[in-house]
């Protein structure tokens, strides 16, 4: 079951709820009964935009080697479609 995760615009809020796909949506906040909005997570999709979430932590020489693997399986994937026809 997804966990959603909402803001409440009035007192700031945050709480996760976990919905099944026939849910309804939360809209009011189990504190102030203000009104709240979804909060979405950039996922863990986050380091594919070229320097989009780069920290001063990671050195550039890492992320460099890290771009690098991930080239290396995006290549391999499709040779594998090839092979299986
Ligand atoms: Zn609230």
């Amino acid at each position: 079951m997804p966990i959603y995760e909402y803001e409440c615009d009035s007192c700031h809020l945050r709480f996760e709820v976990k919905q099944g796909f026939n849910d309804k949506p939360v809209t009011t906040c189990p504190k102030c009964q203000g009104h709240v909005r979804r909060v979405f997570h950039p996922a863990p999709i986050i380091f594919k935009g070229s320097g989009f979430y780069v920290t001063d932590n990671r050195k550039a020489s890492d992320i460099g080697s890290d771009l690098g693997k991930k080239e290396d399986i995006n290549e391999k994937l499709p040779a594998k479609k090839e092979n299986g026809e």
